[in-house]
């Protein structure tokens, strides 16, 4: 903040410090007028009405200055012997108490509720720049990539890498507006019954590109055959998609793939499991964070490290969950569990 600025500043908080240990003067002045047909509780809550509005105007140091200085006052001016802090009869300390704590009790609930405000306020504000620089950035990378497809068909190498950059680039722009939708909820989601077959037979069919030659393997449960559960395909679809797809870049090339799903209690559970390094304890967590990478891994052409934390993100929107946990015999396992339907058995004739 520059000198003047903050001299302003400064000038503007004492003006209004001023004006309201001034009203808390005023209503001194006018309570003392009419003291001798007062009780302790019109004072207490005219008193009250002025620590709450200048907590609630400026803040919680007002709030608590105004609250000792009406704690003085009421002693000093109300509470008999007059003139002096002592206090005759033991329930007017409790009238005292109970007024200072009431104060101090509401000025740090504003306090509270005011920063619970600031944060949803500054959290809506990052969502919408984020989801206009998002907007405002795809369509000139619209327009790079398709200069540097006309220049690469005139058979320029650099614009294959301009080319294959400005996809990368969208990629990242498209994600980072997933997950700011997803965070602020407005992200559209038809969440309904859906049957787990289809979903690992979608999700294969979508990563067969990336998983040219790698074996993988699916397993059923035996048990259910027929599972169902309430979640979005779509989204659902994407989050199996990018966890297939981080098991196969995260494993050797010669090492089989895992997918399972089975019922587990109420939950209808889809696990992706390879033979890869897995991830070190301390990172367990922190590989959901967005753009978080664990140090040594190098950013690839695909990834900006927001895969996992948008897929988390799509899960719990959709009260479902996402996990990793080591897998036995080395390797990873991420399991995504969503609210599974019992189907009734079939009538046997
Ligand atoms: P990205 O793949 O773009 O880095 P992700 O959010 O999908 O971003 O993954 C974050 C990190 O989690 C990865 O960089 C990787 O280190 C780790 N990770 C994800 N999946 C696996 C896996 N199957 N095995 C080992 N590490 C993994």
């Amino acid at each position: 903040m520059s000198w003047s600025r903050s001299r302003r500043f400064l000038g503007s908080r004492v003006l209004v410090w001023g004006s309201w240990i001034g009203l808390l003067a005023a209503v001194t002045a006018g309570l003392l007028q009419l003291r001798p047909h007062l009780n302790d509780a019109h004072i207490a809550l005219a008193y009250l009405v002025v620590v709450l509005g200048g907590g609630a105007r400026s803040g919680r140091a007002l709030g608590l200055t105004l609250a000792g200085l009406a704690f003085g006052c009421f002693d000093w001016f109300f509470v008999p012997p007059y003139g002096t802090l002592a206090v005759d009869k033991p329930v007017d300390w409790i009238v005292l108490v109970a007024f200072l704590a009431t104060s101090v009790i509401v000025t740090q609930l504003f306090e509270r509720a005011r920063h619970e405000a600031d944060a949803a306020r500054s959290a809506r504000m990052r969502d919408s720049i984020v989801a206009s620089i998002s907007h405002d950035l795809r369509t000139p990378l619209t327009t790079i990539k398709a200069l540097a497809h006309d220049l690469a068909a005139g058979g320029d190498d650099r614009a294959e890498m301009i080319e294959a950059e400005a996809d990368r680039l969208t990629t990242l722009v498209g994600d980072l507006l997933d997950y700011s939708r997803i965070n602020s909820g407005t992200m559209p989601l038809a969440i309904e019954a859906n049957e787990a077959e289809d979903l690992l037979g979608a999700a294969l069919q979508q990563v067969t590109g990336a998983a040219s030659g790698r074996t993988i393997n699916v397993g059923l449960d035996p048990i259910h055959p027929l599972l169902f559960g309430r979640f979005d395909f779509t989204q659902t679809l994407r989050v199996l998609v990018n966890l297939i797809e981080n098991a196969i870049k995260y494993s050797p090339s010669d090492t089989p793939i895992d997918l399972s799903a089975k019922r587990d209690g109420p939950w209808l559970s889809f696990g992706v499991a390879d033979r890869g390094y897995g991830v070190a304890e301390a990172e367990r967590e922190r590989i959901f964070d967005p753009f978080y990478r664990p140090e040594g891994v190098a950013a690839d052409a695909t990834g900006a490290g927001l895969g996992l934390s948008i897929a988390r993100a799509l899960a719990e929107a959709q009260g479902c969950s996402l996990e990793y946990a080591p897998r036995d015999g080395g390797g990873s396992v991420f399991t995504l569990r969503v609210p599974a339907i019992d189907v009734p058995a079939p009538a046997t004739t």
